[in-house]
């Protein structure tokens, strides 16, 4: 699914090509897609992302909205009167620049017309007035867990899966820490890791991993840079641990159990260390459990004994079965 990266990387890419154009014509080739919109003879103001949809906006105040849901993509051709209708294309935009198709075989994606009036409040943006004091209100003591939080697009817009994945890693958090149980310095992590990581695979205009291409057809570069996401049981290149895989909502989840303790694990093996001091040894490692001293006064005593002292110390060695 084309998440921020990809969206902001074809909206920057449309903009370059048909801000200033006027639209000719609008096809409609599934109807799935409802009637189409009467935009004949508008002329193109600019072109934006907003979260993980592409904005088209008109002259009049109106905007396009496309979203590409699953398998969306839209592919451009300079020449406006190009008879190549591409597989999977559902819609066509002929302009004085030249004609666009929005390609899809899932048949996800949407359009609808848009007027200023109904443009809603939005969540944060990663791109824009991103910090940890303001995510961390957005969360609340929401019971879900963190890779939830950041892919829910009423909470942040345009993350999915793969920056998820890369985000927590870099951040070092466990994907399923629930967002109630995050210390103001996770949420920093998070904060300071989101907007580079974002902005890097924008530079690299997004990642393909399966069938992301941009406006012009070619694929991405920023899989390149993946540290966990699709990398199951290669090597993490922080610790040198191996990546996991786990399933979470329904969807795969990559990080490295290592350097993304979560708070559970790390709180359990504190909990051990600090126990284990009063522990004897032999208990610690759990080994000797048939063979064991007890105070020969009460069996029902569990104090430490000195095995070196025992049989003169009031304990004996007794063995259980
Ligand atoms: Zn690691």
């Amino acid at each position: 699914m084309p998440e921020l990266p990809e969206v902001e990387t074809v909206c920057r890419q449309l903009n370059e090509v048909i801000a200033g154009a006027q639209i000719k014509e609008v096809r409609i080739l599934d109807a799935k897609l409802g009637p189409a919109p009467e935009v004949e003879g508008r002329g193109v103001v600019s072109v934006a992302r907003c979260g993980k949809s592409i904005g088209i906006k008109l002259d009049d105040n109106r905007t396009m909205r496309i979203h590409l849901r699953m398998t969306g993509r839209l592919f451009w051709q300079d020449d406006a009167e190009s008879a190549y209708t591409p597989d999977y294309s559902r819609l066509t935009i002929i302009s004085t620049a030249g004609r666009l198709d929005c390609l899809d075989p899932r048949r996800f994606a949407t359009l609808r017309m848009e007027d200023e009036a109904s443009v809603s409040a939005l969540p944060p943006d990663p791109l824009e007035d991103f910090n940890a004091t303001r995510l961390r209100k957005v969360a609340g003591s929401r019971k879900i867990s963190v890779k939830s939080f950041l892919m829910d697009q009423r909470f942040i817009s345009g993350i999915g899966n793969i920056y998820a994945c890369e985000i927590l890693h870099d951040a070092g958090i466990d994907p399923s820490e629930k967002v109630a149980d995050l210390s103001s310095a996770q949420w920093r992590q998070i904060a300071k890791a989101t907007t580079p990581i974002l902005r890097k695979a924008i530079a690299c205009r997004g990642t393909t991993v399966s069938d992301w291409r941009d406006l012009f057809g070619r694929p991405g570069e920023y899989q390149q840079f993946l540290k966990v996401y699709a990398r199951e049981d290669s090597l993490c290149p922080r610790c040198h641990s191996k990546v996991k895989r786990v399933k979470q909502g329904g969807r795969g989840t990559y990080y490295c159990p290592s350097c993304q303790k979560g708070l559970k694990n790390i709180k359990r093996s504190k909990i051990n260390n600090e126990a284990g001091k009063n522990i004897p040894h032999r208990r610690q490692k759990g080994i000797n459990r048939a063979a064991t001293t007890i105070c020969r006064h009460d069996p029902g005593c569990r104090k430490n004994i000195d095995w070196s002292k025992a049989g003169t110390s009031g304990g004996e060695r007794i063995t259980r079965r």
